[in-house]
């Protein structure tokens, strides 16, 4: 690593943070310096009306800067468009600006606002309402709208604040209702459009599909904006979201101070044993509670992100306790901020941190805090967020003032991690992922297409929005179903129940799994059915809005799992054996050296057998055995085979692999590369699986596949299929750059493998993976990975190394 000293402040924290480590174990594998940039501002653009402008000039801004001009400027020429710029880029103002002098100009006209939460679209409400322009009337209306206030939204208010929630059940089932507002629609917005992302994702583009179709049938084409972090390819993204043409504004010209980014490995613990008796590293929440603690003292205002709420609330904890020992007025000065706060307790919170009286707090993600949590002097990244764009968004919650940051990455025991950790540019150098999404998948389109029909009935015409051939095949499977009747004219909603009410969209459409408390008969949350083994078997430990419950029963035939409140101090690991078929295959590649690559349908057989029970430190307690159904599931699979000859041989290229050691290499090569999966597709390791054979009867070879989770799939293994060689390349790379001896859970190990991580071969996955890329190699692979590249957005040393 390159230590650098510079006098910035973020590197001066830093030096406090190490001053405790001990000459040479210094969790440091990296630092970088982020230079300051100035901003760049634009006059107001003659198109705003006066009053508009005046109202944001009241609000203390004085000239816009550039990107929000030439964003706005397009939207109220007409043209849809994205704004993906950095976190306090100013978006908002980008499109209120249109909107508002659209508002302004055109007495009538309408618009409605989408987040994906409720509270950023509370949030987003209040700085409208605070600009105060008049005759606009903005208005919330989500679940907690009361329904006397709903009338008085319907009837009046020209700017609607929702969500994508409210807009399947709420408002596009009950259109006439809203016919006067669906007239006069002139803008959509789309906030935060990069959360949209997956089987959520593809639902939401759907989603968008209906508003358009219902606004059509009112006369209206409103203009689409979209905000969004920064992602690559932004322009793709915001079509394949709406199915419009997008122009994209990516040029940031927002003032910004200057960051010192610190990337920190955890260290190897001796005295604790995990899993198969693998060393465990000291978690990223203890440390990240550390790293608090000692910014805290420093007077610097800091914001921890760890990945799950009581993650966040130990972290919170550990830090006081940290800091209690040295001053106990500092140790009150810590909090936890999380999801279920009410809106005043949650703003109460953020003025405190902006004020400087609350020093440091520990929260879940970025979706739940406040816009305006931004200008820090430190942020503590305790493990990757999932994807880049949302690392960068909590990371640009520090350094606005022009004094300097410190940002600190604190890498889990994960192989993305791991691999992120020693690959800076990986971090620092690398476009954001690409949104993947697919709104072609039948799984997620057949739902839709019921609920578009009852709310208003489909022509032929109205196929194309939806892609005509796949909607085609779906409403054939609805007519047989008899819940749609096709007529002359198009097809009809026949069925007397609407469908809306039983297509969740943020699961895989199906009928959900209620959680209710046993004793008072509360309903606390829905899980989705193909997933209701994983989260809520009898046993498990259920997180609702930052309270624990433990799961007392399972009924998958009623839909219901019942549980009571406990707060047990282990979290609950479920395990799963998992067998798998190959339905169709789609693509192939094959190459001489003796390695096939495929994309294909797949079906997916799977058990949950037994959870583990596992302490914070990461220390395993025991393995409950359960006895539930089996599942199956109809999805997508990439997966490589290898041949014999070239798993065995030991001539330059062969794995020389002696045949009893081939099982475990292969199953950590799956594990590692289930892992590495969402480096390329924005997707969670939960989202995906994987099953790995030294022999499968459908290939008649080795072979290692890797499926979507969800029915049809959610375009990741397309993702995989179409970035094979980078990903595997990185695959191998985080293996070999992790220091355990044969195998940990910063590498090869996986929480969620149904073995028991049993057997897994570190050295054997690394020659397997060599070996399968010097084939690729071989048979053209500079161009081919090249042409990758650039599908994937990734650098090409990557391939190259
Ligand atoms: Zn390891
Ligand atoms: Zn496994």
């Amino acid at each position: 690593m390159g230590k650098q000293r510079v006098t910035g402040r973020g590197s001066r924290l830093l030096d406090r943070v190490l001053a405790g480590v001990p000459e040479g174990e210094s969790p440091l594998t990296h630092v970088a310096e982020l230079p300051e940039r100035d901003a760049g501002t634009a006059d107001w653009p003659e198109w705003a009306p006066d009053p508009v402008v005046s109202a944001f000039r009241s609000v203390g801004v004085t000239r816009p800067w550039q990107h929000q001009v030439a964003a706005a400027s397009r939207a109220w020429s007409g043209q849809h468009v994205i704004l993906a710029t950095g976190t306090a880029s100013g978006k908002s103002l980008a499109y209120q600006l249109p909107v508002l002098s659209r508002l302004t100009s055109e007495r009538r006209a309408t618009a409605l606002y989408l987040a994906p939460t409720k509270a950023l679209g509370v949030d987003q409400l209040a700085a409208v309402t605070r600009l105060g322009v008049e005759g606009v009337r903005p208005a919330v209306f989500d679940g907690d709208t009361p329904s006397a206030e709903r009338d008085w939204v319907r009837a009046h208010s020209r700017w609607v604040f929702t969500n994508p929630d409210m807009l399947h059940r709420g408002i596009l089932p009950a259109h006439s209702r809203w016919a006067t507002f669906f007239r006069r629609l002139a803008f959509v917005v789309v906030d935060e459009c990069h959360a949209y992302r997956g089987v959520f994702g593809s639902h939401v583009a759907l989603l968008l599909r209906r508003l358009r179709r219902v606004a059509r049938g009112y006369g209206a084409s409103p203009v689409f904006v979209l905000a969004s972090a920064t992602v690559s390819d932004p322009a793709t993204s915001a079509g394949r979201l709406t199915g419009l043409e997008c122009a994209a504004v990516t040029e940031d010209a927002s003032p910004r101070g200057a960051r010192t980014v610190a990337l920190w490995e955890p260290p190897l613990l001796d005295e604790l044993a995990g899993e198969q008796g693998a060393p465990v590293r000291r978690s990223a929440g203890a440390e990240a509670a550390r790293i608090l603690a000692d910014l805290v003292v420093e007077g610097a205002r800091t914001l921890a992100f760890v990945r799950s709420r009581r993650g966040a609330e130990l972290t919170a904890l550990g830090a006081r306790r940290v800091l209690a020992e040295v001053d106990g007025g500092l140790a009150r000065r810590v909090a936890a901020y999380r999801a279920g706060f009410l809106p005043e307790e949650r703003r109460a919170l953020e003025r405190s941190l902006a004020s400087g009286e609350l020093l440091g707090v520990a929260t879940t993600n970025a979706l739940e805090l406040g816009v305006d949590i931004c200008g820090l002097d430190a942020v503590v990244v305790a493990g990757y967020p999932g994807t880049l764009a949302s690392f960068w968004q909590q990371a640009g919650r520090a350094g606005r003032d022009g004094d300097g940051a410190l940002v600190v990455f604190v890498a889990r025991d994960d192989p993305l991690d791991t691999y992120l950790v020693h690959h800076p540019d990986a971090v620092l150098n690398r476009p954001v992922e690409a949104t993947v999404l697919d709104p072609a998948n039948p799984y997620v389109l057949g739902p839709h297409l019921a609920c578009a029909a009852a709310e208003l009935p489909l022509t032929p015409r109205c196929l194309a929005l939806f892609g005509e051939a796949e909607a085609r095949a779906v409403l054939d499977d609805l007519v047989a179903d008899g819940v749609v009747r096709q007529r002359a004219t198009g097809w009809y909603w026949v069925a007397r129940e609407r469908p809306h009410a039983s297509v969740s969209i943020r699961g895989s459409g199906a009928e959900q799994v209620c959680v209710v408390e046993a004793d008072t008969g509360r309903l606390l949350g829905t899980v989705d059915p193909g997933a209701a083994c994983w989260q809520v078997h009898p046993g498990a430990v259920y997180l609702h809005q930052g309270s624990s419950y433990v799961v007392d029963a399972l009924d998958l035939t009623d839909g219901l799992a019942l549980v009571h409140a406990e707060d047990p101090e282990w979290s609950t690991s479920p395990r799963d054996v998992v067998d798998i078929s190959v339905v169709r295959t789609l693509t192939k590649q094959k190459h001489p050296g003796g390695v096939s690559a495929c994309l294909g349908e797949v079906e997916v057989t799977s058990q949950v057998v037994g959870y583990l029970r596992r302490l914070p430190s990461g220390e395993v307690l025991d393995h409950v055995p359960l006895d539930l159904p089996e599942r199956s599931l109809r999805t997508r699979a990439v997966w490589y085979t290898v041949s014999d000859e070239l798993l065995h041989g030991s001539a330059p290229g062969g794995a020389g692999l002696d045949p009893a050691r081939v099982p475990g290499a292969l199953h950590a090569a799956e594990h590692a590369a289930i892992g590495l999966l969402p480096l390329f597709a924005t997707c969670d390791r939960w989202d995906i699986g994987g099953v790995s054979t030294a022999l499968h009867e459908d290939t008649g070879e080795a072979t290692v596949f890797v499926h979507d989770g969800h029915p049809g799939g959610a375009g990741f293994a397309d993702r995989g299929f179409a970035a094979l060689v980078p990903w595997l390349v990185a695959t191998r790379e985080a293996i070999a750059s992790c220091d355990c001896p044969a195998g940990c859970p910063s590498c090869v190990q996986s929480p969620k493998c149904g073995n028991g991580n049993e057997p897994l071969d570190k050295a054997g996955a690394v020659a397997v993976l060599d070996a399968v890329l010097g084939v690729i190699r071989e048979d053209g692979g500079v161009q081919h990975g090249r042409v990758l590249d650039q599908a994937t957005g990734e650098r090409c040393a990557l391939t190259s190394g």
